[in-house]
């Protein structure tokens, strides 16, 4: 269902009419985690600024410690859901248990499944059925075959608006966080229709990263990006050293704008 093999035409996928895929870059872009109503307004403010057309923020966090911050939970998605009627920006915004998937589509717009869940296949299926775009980002340590098989599951279900996150892989590599794989980009885009971005804060896992992985994608033709951005990144909860600032994300548009991907 999502291979390119019946169809030469490349999927656009709407999140509540903002377009993903097509001949532009998507840029997503919020705070990796929701803390507070202030510095998630903040944040999204900050995307907006930058050109952002979809907020990222996760208000449930699979977190690799049983004692870091695990998110606010469904007052987290309260935040999100006021914050998008201030800001207008539609949320992007992470499930990690099948149980939760009716709570959280009730307020997301799109439903993102993390590098730890990409093999979750209940929960593949629930997101599935719930009838809302899915991003799924690739497993960290799974091949490009394994996330379309993945992406195979929630089409199968009935519901082919999925666009593919790549966020880095594990390697060998310790100076990054994840090695960004940009040739997986190419190879996803070639056997898939589905639109493919990429998320330059997570694979990188450093602030100064973030640009030079992004022209990357941009450069390989990614359809999007989605990034961490924070107002005051050293206090943040979750990933604060992946964060951009304001005079950061400022750079970044420019990038993004300046750089339109190949078409
Ligand atoms: C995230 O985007 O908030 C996240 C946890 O990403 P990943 O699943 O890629 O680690």
């Amino acid at each position: 269902l999502v291979s390119r093999e019946n169809t030469t035409e490349r999927s656009v996928v709407q999140v509540a009419g903002v377009p993903i895929g097509g001949d532009h870059m998507t840029l997503i872009a919020g705070p990796c985690a929701v803390e507070t109503p202030e510095q998630t307004l903040e944040a999204a403010l900050m995307a907006k600024r930058a050109g952002a057309a979809l907020l990222r923020g996760g208000a449930y966090k699979p977190r690799t410690s049983p004692y870091a911050f695990q998110g606010l939970g469904e007052t987290g998605l309260k935040i999100l859901s006021d914050v998008r009627a201030e800001t207008g920006l539609p949320i992007v915004t992470e499930v990690v248990d099948a149980s939760d998937v009716e709570l959280v589509a009730s307020y997301a717009d799109m439903l993102q499944i993390g590098t730890r869940n990409m093999q979750n296949f209940a929960l593949l299926q629930a997101v599935g059925d719930a009838g809302k775009p899915v991003l799924l980002k690739r497993g960290m340590s799974s091949t490009i075959e394994e996330w379309l098989m993945a992406a195979e599951y929630i089409a199968q279900r009935g519901n082919l608006n999925i666009v593919l996150c790549e966020r880095g892989i594990r390697t060998f590599e310790k100076a990054t966080r994840n090695t960004l794989d940009v040739s997986a980009v190419a190879v996803a885009q070639r056997l898939s229709h589905l639109p493919v971005v990429v998320d330059p804060s997570h694979s990188g896992g450093k602030r100064e990263l973030v640009l030079p992985l992004s022209r990357a994608a941009i450069a390989v033709g990614a359809d999007g990006l989605i990034v961490d951005v924070h107002p005051a990144p050293e206090t943040a909860l979750c990933d604060g050293p992946q964060a951009l600032t304001h005079a950061d994300l400022a750079e970044l548009a420019h990038v993004v704008t300046a750089l339109p991907p190949l078409v």
